[in-house]
């Protein structure tokens, strides 16, 4: 086996960002520098990744070079993004970022003592060396995020639960935690579409997933993984526990006020429970759910089943 330190991996961000004198060090003071070549350097070296949180890390830390600075914050809620920098400070400078129209979040500079109106015009100027790298990584982020959503029932797709569920399989096994899975599937949901039409049915299954993931503590944890099929991934959860959020899920579906044309539609789930066993593999742990499930509705369906 080749020891790390020896492989012919190359992290080109790294590199890049050495070429163009950053380090990356956090122990090494920072070189004053002019408004002019700041603006140069940081139109290179933000232009290296297309993450947004590194972007605004470089960002935050080259700026110091010219403008003292105590802490950055970024907030843009459409994007989930959220990002604390430094140390919190009375005096702010706040600025709505746009681009042409199009909104960018919400960046504030803090420190300790007041900015001067010099200092404003300079983090201004700078300002505009972070809008084309900073829209590029909110592209590249939303599209990273619809490649792992499914569009029609805003949960995770089958990408995103092989993903999560190799990892949260990881760690329970590492951390010595439980971990359990609900295979559910609307019951009869042919005769929905076949009654209603598709497009109802598309609504029938939006509501059942709304309904799930009011019901969770972590929505991302709901993944379809199937036509009217949905997983639901409960960490460091045992056994007794996901038969009881199983439960309530089904009751909750069974409550929902689902109307189609104005009429009441009664809607029901089955689920199938199963929880990692000492050793198991993801693949074992779906199938033993999948047998549950199956179980369930031969069973006689709007019922939880747990598996063996
Ligand atoms: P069971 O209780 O055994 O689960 O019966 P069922 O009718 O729900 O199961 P079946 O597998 O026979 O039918 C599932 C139906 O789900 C068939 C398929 O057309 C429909 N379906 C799958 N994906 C979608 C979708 O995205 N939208 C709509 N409207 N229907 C879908
Ligand atoms: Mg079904
Ligand atoms: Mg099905």
């Amino acid at each position: 086996m080749v020891p790390p330190s020896q492989t012919n991996t190359i992290d080109f961000d790294a590199a890049k960002l050495r070429r163009l004198g950053f380090t990356g060090s956090r122990s090494l003071p920072l070189r004053p520098a002019s408004l002019a070549e700041l603006r140069q350097q940081l139109n290179l070296q933000l232009q290296t990744s297309l993450d947004a949180e590194r972007i605004l890390s470089l960002f935050f830390r080259e700026v110091q070079r010219l403008v003292p600075l105590n802490a950055l914050t970024y907030l843009h809620c459409a994007h989930d993004l959220r990002l604390e920098l430094g140390e919190r400070a009375p005096h702010s400078a706040g600025y709505r970022l746009s681009h042409k129209g199009e909104y960018l979040g919400e960046l504030t500079f803090r420190r300790q003592q007041r900015f001067a109106d010099e200092e404003l015009v300079q983090l201004e100027s700078l300002l505009a060396c972070l809008l084309f790298p900073l829209r590029n990584a909110l592209l590249y982020r939303n599209a990273l995020q619809s490649a792992l959503r499914d569009p029609l029932t805003d949960t995770g797709n089958r990408i995103a639960m092989d993903q999560v569920l190799q990892r949260e399989v990881e760690l329970a096994r590492r951390s010595l935690q439980p971990l359990s899975v609900l295979m559910l599937d609307i019951d009869h949901f042919k005769q929905i579409n076949d009654s209603h039409g598709h497009v109802q049915g598309d609504e029938v299954l939006k509501a059942v997933a709304l309904t799930l993931k009011n019901q969770l503590r972590n929505v991302d944890m709901v993944f379809r993984y199937g036509g009217e099929e949905f997983l639901v991934l409960l960490s460091n959860t045992c056994r007794e526990a996901a038969a009881l959020v199983g439960e309530r899920l089904r009751h909750a579906v069974m409550e929902m006020q689902c109307l189609i044309v104005g009429r009441p539609v009664e809607v029901s789930i089955s689920l199938g429970c199963a929880s990692l066993l000492p050793g198991e593999s993801c693949e074992s742990l779906l199938h033993r759910a999948d047998n549950a499930l199956y179980v369930a509705k031969r069973e006689g369906r709007n019922r939880l089943t747990m598996a063996g």
